[in-house]
């Protein structure tokens, strides 16, 4: 499976700082408590390996985890955390900003939303910044074990249908860490960017 063997590369703490790369790479992103880190160690299949940094106003980081087939899952900063003065979260999402602007090897994104609170106004706004580049978005509505399985089957709907209809470029589909369910729909969906 794609994302098994994962080792943790290296943290980052300015866009200045990234590793030149020409090696693809997979962004994750989301709002913070999301279920982001839990997703990231869920695909790669062991615990604590995307550590989490739960302290409000600290500075985040950028995570690489480096894949056997040479490409990189980047774990970027959370954003929308309430807590945090105005001239932090300013950082977190030039951080943010700079890498997906910057990275012309970042080759799609991979975007964690809650499933009970989805395509929130900081949700959209990456979205429509992202989206022209042309490259894939695929969305995780995670913690789906919240919800039955007809709300949640109705969650995915309503979220697909409030997404423009890219086709391929634009995706979504339930998960869920605690269950460990959604993780082969994921590889398979990011497997493909990779034949592009
Ligand atoms: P992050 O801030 O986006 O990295 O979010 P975390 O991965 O730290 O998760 C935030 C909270 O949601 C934690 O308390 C997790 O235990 C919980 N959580 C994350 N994923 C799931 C999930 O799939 N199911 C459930 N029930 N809880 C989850």
């Amino acid at each position: 499976s794609l994302f098994r063997h994962a080792s943790f590369e290296t943290s980052i703490a300015k866009p200045q700082g990234l590793p030149e790369s020409s090696a693809p790479e997979i962004a994750f992103v989301g709002r913070s408590n999301a279920g982001k880190s839990s997703a990231l160690n869920t695909l790669v299949g062991h615990n604590r390996l995307a550590f989490v940094s739960k302290t409000p106003g600290r500075t985040q980081l950028i995570n690489f985890f480096r894949l056997p087939n040479g490409a990189a899952l980047v774990d970027l900063p959370g954003y929308g955390y309430a807590d945090v003065p105005e001239s932090v979260r300013r950082e977190w999402q030039e951080l943010l900003e700079r890498y997906l602007s910057q990275r012309r090897n970042v080759i799609g994104l991979v975007h964690i939303m809650d499933c009970r609170r989805p395509l929130t106004p900081l949700d959209r706004q990456l979205l429509d910044w992202f989206a022209p580049s042309g490259r894939p978005i695929h969305i995780l509505l995670t913690k789906s074990d919240k919800l039955s399985r007809g709300p949640a089957a109705a969650a995915l709907m309503e979220v697909r249908r409030q997404l423009p209809n890219w086709g391929d470029h634009l995706t979504a589909q339930l998960f869920s860490s605690l269950k460990k369910s959604g993780v082969e729909e994921v590889e398979r969906v990011v497997g493909k960017w990779f034949d592009d």
